[in-house]
């Protein structure tokens, strides 16, 4: 299935000369390293390319070859693209951007929600991360891997996989991260650019965080709300509370975390993170957002007690539904 699809995507991406390549606003590792290297594949290939994303990239991922190409401001009027490539991205709402109406348009994604925007949608949840999809149309291409394409494609399946430990960790994916090793990609090397070059504040916002958590009755949610002022007062941004909510799944009965970020009064930026037994891409949904079956994400209006209130009754009606 997968190789009449990625034939199907090969044979799209050769018939024009011109893309547009894109992904989800806030942009993390996958979508900055599937998008760099995408853009290097086509270069390789001769084609035009501007990758254009609603926010800049984040500082964690400046130190990837050719990050310096992701534009938030466009240098070119984007009508000049014959075809636009959406990557990590279940849908063009989520791009935060207005795009050329075009029909030339393909998603390659792995979020469990997508709502297939595009022409041509390569969308595949088992893939560990968009960017080991990126790979293997590089493979499909017979496009030689380098160091360039090869860090980008490695960091998109590291953060994505959580350092190759969620389930998404596939004997496929371990086989390009392989791959890429011996193109010359540095395990380490990247592990500490990416996750040893924190701030103090990072830190001090993760302590705060954490002396914040409150936990279910049953102690199977645990939720950590962190208000607009922790921000201020610890000149932190919302970037740099990143990976806060997946501590409280250490604790042995947790089933759900949640992280609140306080947007503005009554608006929230919720973070939603399971164990397995449950499924947060379907409450995510519910409330417009979205994700994986065990990480997902939505902007949600409301009390935050009401808000909670209303998750925590969907994670317990899935929970009520499975077998003891
Ligand atoms: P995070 O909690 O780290 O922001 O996001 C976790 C996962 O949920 C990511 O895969 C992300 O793409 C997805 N996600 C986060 N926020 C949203 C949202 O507002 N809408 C949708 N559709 N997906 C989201
Ligand atoms: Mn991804």
């Amino acid at each position: 299935m997968s190789d009449i699809i990625i034939n199907e995507v090969v044979g799209w991406i050769q018939k024009y000369h011109s893309f547009l390549i894109t992904s989800h606003e806030a942009g993390d590792g996958d979508s900055i390293g599937s998008q760099v290297a995408m853009d290097f594949i086509l270069q390789s290939m001769q084609k035009d390319t501007l990758i254009l994303n609603k926010d800049a990239v984040p500082e964690t991922y400046d130190f990837l070859p050719g990050v310096e190409r992701v534009q938030t401001k466009p240098t070119r009027n984007l009508e000049e693209f014959e075809a636009v490539i959406v990557l990590d991205c279940g849908s063009l709402e989520r791009t935060g951007l207005s795009l050329p109406k075009t029909s030339q348009c393909l998603n390659i994604d792995h979020h469990l929600s997508n709502d297939l925007c595009c022409q041509l949608n390569w969308v595949d949840p088992q893939m560990s991360s968009t960017s080991e999809m990126v790979y293997l149309v590089a493979d499909a291409l017979s496009i030689p891997m380098n160091l360039s394409i090869g860090s980008n494609i490695y960091t998109g399946i590291l953060t994505d996989t959580g350092c190759f430990t969620y389930s998404s960790t596939s004997p496929q994916c371990l086989r390009i991260a392989a791959a890429l090793v011996e193109a010359g990609v540095q395990p380490s090397q990247i592990f500490s650019q990416v996750y040893e070059r924190k701030s103090a504040n990072q830190l001090l916002i993760l302590g705060t965080a954490l002396s914040n958590l409150t936990m279910s009755k049953d102690q199977k949610i645990a939720t950590i709300l962190l208000k607009e002022e922790i921000f201020e007062e610890n000149a932190a941004t919302f970037a740099d509370a990143e990976g806060i909510v997946n501590y409280p799944l250490g604790i042995a009965s947790v089933e759900v975390s949640l992280l609140f970020k306080e947007v503005s009064k009554d608006f929230f930026k919720v973070s939603f993170r399971s164990k397995k037994r449950v499924n947060v891409a379907v409450i995510a949904e519910g409330f417009g957002g979205g994700g994986h079956h065990s990480a997902a994400g939505a902007k949600i209006r409301g009390d935050f007690t009401l808000v909670l209130e209303q998750i925590s009754k969907a994670i317990y009606q899935q929970l009520a539904n499975l077998a003891p």
